[in-house]
């Protein structure tokens, strides 16, 4: 009987670098999309407003009471 023990041997899994240059569109996506959420939940009413009425505002009332922005 032997007193060794067995250990599988574990390879590190190989992570693929990516340059930062190849994220730089998908980081422009995001910037824009977040700015227009921003916009229209927080700024999306009265003399700003796009769209006229006030069914978006109703849309992103909720949210705009829990971001803090003033509203009514
Ligand atoms: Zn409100």
């Amino acid at each position: 009987m032997s007193d060794t023990t067995v250990t599988p041997e574990i390879t590190a899994p190989s992570v693929p670098l990516l340059p930062l240059r190849d994220l730089i569109p998908y980081g422009l996506f995001v910037a824009v999309i977040a700015t227009l959420l921003l916009y229209f939940v927080g700024a999306e009413e009265g003399a700003t407003s796009v769209f006229p009425g006030m069914t978006l505002h109703e849309w992103v009332h909720d949210a705009r009471h829990l971001l803090g922005f003033p509203c009514h």
